[in-house]
């Protein structure tokens, strides 16, 4: 067995970051290391602060699961918003995304994710149920699914619209007009064109 030849702590950092998506060894060294040598000695320690108010002040909105430090979120204490259309999007930065077109004025329902078999998401993996007793128990006019225009987004549109079925047609289903590129993520999309899919959506 090889000697552990670095101190517990910068072993700590490299494995805490190697944990995060798309972070191999490699590059966690490499931020380790930076972090270690770095001349603004305040950048660890902001780093560190900065996760740690991640984890104290954030939580989930506990209407729409969005992320926020104030429980309800300010969409959902809106009332200037129509409460009677939702939007549901996979990610928190979805909102934001659409939040820039300007063309949305209704509230929204964070997933937190798509169901993806592949990697072994399933329903119960996402904020699904939640959304379920919230239309049953809500007088929605419309619900706008806007997953992504992947597989996954795809997958997750098709459960939502079959379960929303067997609630009973009370509401409009719709989807974003496909003017987004397949495979894109809404968060990346400009405000423009997610704008335009807004405004010319179709029912399912
Ligand atoms: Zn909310």
């Amino acid at each position: 067995m090889a000697t552990n030849v670095l101190p517990r702590s910068v072993q700590r950092l490299i494995n805490e970051l190697a944990r995060l998506p798309g972070i191999g060894s490699k590059t966690a060294s490499r931020l380790t290391f930076f972090l270690l040598r770095s001349a603004d000695s305040n950048q660890a320690l902001e780093l560190s602060s900065a996760l740690q108010e991640l984890k104290e002040k954030t939580r989930f909105c506990s209407i729409c699961y969005h992320i926020t430090e104030e429980d309800p979120c300010d969409v959902c204490k809106d009332a200037e918003r129509n409460q009677r259309l939702v939007c549901v999007v996979e990610e928190p930065l979805d909102v934001l995304a659409i939040e820039r077109s300007r063309a949305y004025n209704g509230l929204y329902h964070v997933l937190h994710g798509a169901i993806s078999p592949v990697e072994g998401v399933g329903p119960d993996d996402l904020y699904i149920e939640p959304f379920i007793t919230r239309v049953a128990n809500g007088d929605f006019e419309e619900i706008i699914i806007a997953t992504n225009a992947t597989l996954e987004g795809d997958s997750t549109a098709r459960y939502l619209e079959r379960r929303l079925a067997a609630l009973g047609g009370r509401f409009r289903l719709t989807s974003l007009a496909r003017g987004l590129a397949v495979g894109s993520d809404l968060e990346y999309t400009d405000e423009v064109t997610l704008g335009r899919a807004l405004q010319g959506r179709q029912s399912l």
